[in-house]
């Protein structure tokens, strides 16, 4: 039996590549140096897991930024944009511009489209396919990593993403041709990394076929077995370990298990049932192994020992013991990294605490389960077993799950709890008249630039430096200069800006019952962007109002509408570590009762403009087509029971970016928000023809400028697109904002990028008018 791992966190484990990266792109430390950050990381990962009895250590699994990207430069896959940046650049330079747009001695290149991976909160940079895409082996940084690794006296595992996947996960960007039909032009690349890892010893190469998991079309199944027979041909002696993980094969089960390959890997988390479909259909060649993917990669929860040993059991039973290995259930890099660093004993209790594993501890679970597992027990590992068994006992009886208060609420949900008082026709009109808004109104998401001095005062709050006084009032100072700032540059509906606010989901965890949080629980989000999800332990409520003071503060500064803000409950629920002893949507229904106290105080406190966020609507889908339904059914219920507790002109306005909307916009008109602001720009407004061939009822603010990117666009640029949105959707229906929150940028820029979006907006309304008159 053998240990099996598919990736381990990037970020390090005091996020090492974070302050590296940022450090580069401000121009304070040199490309050598970021480099060498990131080879320190890579060591530190190999030699942990080295220790800690990993047999298949992965490579390749580290990315500066992301590893789509990254696979999209080994192969040369450069979209023609940046063709003379990267004739001028070094290539660690054009890597970033790719990943984040680049405006620099004179040049300008807009970033690349950025987007979920599957249904995690982690982004990936979607590759630009077309017709004739050629690629090359461009940069060898797979090769090059196995090496290091070599070098340090560690044969790893290189993994790649698979060929299939790689195309897939791409778009088209000309018409008359599907992606898949690349697969000829790809291959060969594929081949020659292959052939390159081999030569330098190389003996087993993970490839990440997740797509897998998703609906195929014949000709993608197709595309897989070819794949694979080929590499079978061309490699015969090449250990091919196909990982697929998120969910089960489904019908791509017997596509999968005819492929010449040496190991399947299986997401045994998502899909318990797998492992059994397998054995019991007879078809998995008695050649071929197992990678049993025990160990959530996704959650933060102990692994339950005796449910694991029960599934490797019975595959060791079918199989023999050479024939299996044990792994987590995905890639690490949607685990924080290391339990060891939480000392917060006030915050995480030792109770709470004993229940968790993070990337490092969940490296020696798996470790320990093929000990345990193994007949060649050269040490009594009952002591742990036991630990864990009590561990998992005290979790399922721990009072500080329960409370029958919430539960009882839950229950009493009656019809209609979730409606509007009427319908959206009806409450428009009555907004109109109440809020008195002009053609094309100007508002932003959210937050605005979270400042080192903003970050230094929570930081100084939190170590009891400042008090609450002194803290309060330095925020009230920003929120105040940023509602002038609002109110100077014409502004229409204004935010306070979400300086107290760390994150958007922690914020709200932090005022929850049911919720506890980590220090040090970082999971990357994108590029240098990381997340600490919050952890719901126990059943959720809101015991003191939790945005009221500075929605009304802000409010009480201006006599223009400031927008009250908050998270929607699907996205607290996804961007957290869920329970996994009750289904996500009896947890996801307790938020949303929560919020909606929320925003009925909001409202009783003068707020008329509500924002709800629900940016991870989309990313919560089930991958399988066939569970859509009953998901976004209680997901959509929630959103609107959060939202239904105010009157008719009280406008609520949800938020969501980076998703397809296409095959959800029936549910997105069904969350019946009165205004939706989406991420649209980097499309080039693409996203918004699902909204007008549905012929969305409501108003929409479809973005106009890209807020990943310290880029900023000009008045034209933005008129540009409001008119392409304008040709499709009509104009009383549209809002002007950027694309998301601006808490990731500098202000000098923010200021010049909403100033030209004011202008834009102004120029719109001018255009409007004149063709009234005319
Ligand atoms: N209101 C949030 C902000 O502006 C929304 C962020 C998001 O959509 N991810 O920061
Ligand atoms: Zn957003």
């Amino acid at each position: 039996m053998k240990t099996n791992n598919l990736g381990y966190p990037r970020i390090g484990s005091n996020r090492e590549l974070k302050k590296a990266n940022e450090l580069y792109w401000s121009g304070k430390i040199s490309a050598e140096e970021l480099l060498a950050a990131g080879s320190a990381i890579r060591t530190q990962n190999w030699k942990l897991q080295a220790e800690n009895g990993i047999d298949l250590i992965p490579s390749n699994d580290f990315s500066l930024y992301d590893q789509v990207l990254d696979l999209t430069l080994t192969l040369g896959a450069i979209p023609e944009r940046y063709t003379e940046f990267a004739r001028t650049n070094n290539s660690l330079d054009l890597y970033f511009a790719m990943a984040r747009g680049a405006q620099k001695n004179g040049q300008d290149v807009v970033a690349m489209e950025m987007t979920k991976w599957f249904d995690t909160n982690y982004h990936y940079i979607v590759p630009e396919f077309t017709k004739n895409q050629k690629f090359e082996l461009f940069s060898t940084k797979a090769i090059a990593e196995f090496i290091e690794a070599k070098n340090l006296g560690i044969i790893t595992k290189p993994v790649l993403i698979g060929p299939v996947s790689y195309l897939l996960l791409g778009k088209e960007k000309e018409e008359g041709f599907h992606r898949i039909d690349l697969i000829h032009n790809l291959l060969p690349v594929y081949f020659e990394i292959l052939q390159k890892l081999e030569a330098e010893g190389a003996t087993y190469v993970q490839l990440d076929e997740p797509f897998l998991a998703l609906n195929l079309t014949n000709n993608e199944r197709e595309a897989i077995t070819y794949v694979y027979n080929e590499i079978n041909n061309k490699f015969p002696s090449l250990k091919i370990i196909l990982a697929n993980y998120f969910d089960c094969f489904g019908e791509n089960i017997d596509t999968a298990l005819a492929l010449p390959v040496d190991t399947f890997h299986l997401d045994l988390v998502r899909c318990s049932l797998q492992l059994d479909d397998i054995l019991d259909s007879g078809k998995l060649a008695s050649n071929v192994n197992l990678s049993l993917g025990v160990v959530d990669g996704r959650n933060i929860w102990k692994n339950d020992f005796k449910k694991s040993l029960a599934i490797i059991e019975k595959a060791v039973t079918a199989l023999g013991e050479n024939r299996i290995l044990v792994a987590p259930s995905c890639s690490l890099i949607h685990s924080p990294c290391d339990l060891d660093l939480e000392t917060n004993d006030a915050t995480l209790t030792p109770e709470i605490k004993q229940w968790l594993a993070f990337a490092k501890q969940k490296i020696k679970e798996v470790t320990l389960l093929k000990q345990l597992a193994s007949n060649e027990i050269d040490h009594d590992y009952s002591i742990e077993l036991a630990e864990n068994t009590l561990a998992n006992q005290d979790r399922k009886t721990s009072k500080l799950i329960h409370n029958e208060a919430v539960k009882n609420r839950v229950k009493g949900i009656k019809t209609g709890d979730d409606q509007r008082q009427n319908a959206f026709a009806t409450r428009r009109i009555k907004q109109a008249e109440a809020l008195q808004l002009p053609l094309f109104p100007t508002t932003t998401i959210g937050s605005f630039p979270q400042t080192p001095e903003v970050r230094s005062w929570r930081a100084k709050f939190k170590k009891g430096e400042l008090t609450q006084t002194e803290y309060d009032a330095l925020l009230e100072k920003e929120t105040e200069e940023t509602i002038r700032f609002q109110e100077e540059s014409g502004i229409d509906v204004l935010v306070h800006g979400e300086f107290e606010r760390n994150d958007m989901v922690e914020y709200f965890g932090e005022q929850l019952d049911g919720f506890t949080f980590t220090k040090n629980g970082w999971v990357q989000s994108y590029g240098s962007r990381c997340v600490k999800p919050p952890v719901i332990y126990g059943d959720v409520s809101r015991p003191t109002p939790m945005t009221v003071k500075w929605a009304e503060f802000a409010q009480s500064l201006t006599p223009k509408w400031v927008k009250g803000m908050l998270t929607g409950p699907v996205t607290i629920l996804q961007w957290s570590f869920v329970r996994n002893d009750q289904p996500r949507s009896e947890t996801c229904t307790q938020i949303a009762l929560a919020i909606r106290d929320e925003v009925v105080d909001l409202e009783k406190a003068g707020i008329k403009i509500i924002q709800i966020d629900e940016p991870a609507i989309r990313e919560g889908l089930p991958l399988r087509k066939e569970e859509w339904a009953d998901y976004l059914d209680w997901a959509i219920k929630a959103f609107r029971s959060s939202a239904s507790g105010v009157a008719d002109d009280t406008q609520i306005h949800t938020h969501m970016c980076y998703s397809e909307f296409n095959d959800i916009i029936q549910n997105i008109a069904d969350m019946d928000a009165d205004v939706i602001t989406i991420e649209c720009s980097r499309s080039q407004m693409e996203l918004l023809d699902a909204f007008a061939d549905f012929k969305f009822p409501n108003e929409i603010g479809p973005g106009v400028y890209d807020i990943h990117s310290p880029r900023v666009p000009s008045n034209e640029e933005m008129v540009h697109l409001l008119e392409k949105a304008a040709a499709v959707i009509p104009a009383n229906q549209l809002w002007v904002n950027p694309d998301c929150g601006l808490k990731t940028r500098h202000w000098d820029e923010t200021k010049k990028a909403l100033i030209e979006m004011v202008n834009a907006a102004k120029k719109m309304r001018v255009a409007a008018t004149h063709l009234e008159t005319v």
